[in-house]
């Protein structure tokens, strides 16, 4: 008798501790411990952290879109909860609470980390850089994920591309750039290595953030600021602050958005769960460009048709200077260290091979069609 009843006991224990996040009744745990145990005990939630507004047109719906696509596809097993940028954590503070596992995910840009990482900028935006096609040419198929992943291995941290925005246009003018002479003290809102470019061709950077650029446009405190493309600069209204339409975007021929996941979780996920992950971000990346072309086309006619905005291609000679200076820009990244140099040489080398294959592909079928 004592012999069943303490049996009985420790029976009673075990299903008790074991399923402390078992929402069923108690009799159901009774009757049915492991069924109980498999539905709800493994359920991992992971928090997002991000560099946007929550749902900010094309970057925000696609960290959502990422997200979402991982919860569902794991059936629940694992959710992501995303948070807008000041949320958990600032823009700029993405990188740092992935790596300290405040958070399990991040979503942003890779330049954003230049201060601490130069070498992330080539997995940002590259001045005269590849498009969005060749960019996932170069991480999928021609070793760049491999370097990144090296770049972000000290910090605990496993890149994946989470979304490209494609080619962005040159940006909102108030003054007319006919002339390489007219870039000579143009002050304009451009971050990163094409604000280095612009500062080396005689203009004058300025690293505004987005919620700035309209009345710095429309007061004149800036004489231009490029920002994304038609779909985010319709709604952001930058045409009512200024009247030329500048492309092509050079110096953000893609930026290609990322996630960092904090290793320790990524590995402690079972098999399945870490294909998911990395297959749920592959399919957010090609969903964003997608995002991206579709609406960006749509608002490029409403700003032409509706809102007269004159849309202008920049001069040739404008654009052999910014590409002249964009190469020592780039070189010179290059030997900031041995990582660098790696990066450099491999996205080089594949960049100048993938043009070859796009001028007699894309480039000679865009002429004929
Ligand atoms: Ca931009």
């Amino acid at each position: 008798m004592e012999r069943r009843k303490l049996l009985k006991t420790a029976t009673l224990i075990t299903a008790a501790a074991g399923l402390t996040a078992c929402k069923n009744s108690t009799q159901q745990v009774l009757n049915e411990p492991s069924k109980c145990a498999e539905s709800e005990q493994d359920v991992i939630e992971w928090k997002m952290v991000t560099a946007w507004p929550k749902n900010f047109p094309g970057l925000g719906t696609g960290a959502q879109f990422f997200a979402d696509a991982i919860t569902q596809m794991s059936g629940g097993r694992l959710t992501v909860k995303v948070f807008g940028s000041g949320e958990l954590v600032p823009a700029f503070e993405v990188f740092d609470a992935v790596s300290a596992g405040t958070a399990q995910i991040g979503h942003s840009a890779a330049y954003y980390w230049k201060g601490k990482l130069p070498e992330a900028q080539y997995f940002g935006a590259v001045p005269f850089g590849m498009n969005a096609n060749e960019m996932n040419a170069w991480l999928y198929h021609g070793g760049g994920l491999e370097l990144w992943e090296k770049a972000y291995r000290p910090f605990g941290l496993k890149p994946l591309p989470v979304g490209q925005s494609g080619v962005q246009m040159g940006g909102w003018f108030n003054k007319e750039i006919n002339h390489k002479e007219d870039i000579k003290g143009l002050v304009m809102r451009i971050p990163g290595m094409g604000g280095e470019i612009l500062s080396r061709a005689g203009g004058t950077p300025q690293a505004l953030p987005g919620a700035e650029l309209f009345t710095a446009l429309q007061t004149g405190t800036i004489d231009a600021t490029e920002w994304v493309g038609p779909y985010n600069d319709l709604a952001f209204g930058l045409y009512q602050a200024a009247q030329f339409y500048y492309y092509p975007g050079w110096h953000e021929p893609t930026a290609c958005l990322e996630a960092m996941i904090n290793q320790k979780a990524f590995d402690a996920l079972p098999e399945d769960l870490k294909s998911i992950v990395e297959l749920a971000a592959m399919a957010a990346n090609q969903n964003m460009l997608a995002e991206f072309n579709a609406n960006n086309q749509r608002a490029l006619d409403t700003l032409v048709n509706e809102h007269q905005v004159e849309l202008r291609e920049y001069p040739d000679e404008v654009l052999q200077v910014f590409k002249t200076y964009a190469e020592d820009v780039l070189s010179e990244l290059g030997e900031q260290s041995e990582l660098s140099k790696e990066i450099y040489l491999s996205y080089k080398k594949f960049a100048d091979q993938t043009k070859n294959w796009l001028k007699v592909s894309e480039l000679a079928y865009l002429k004929v069609r």
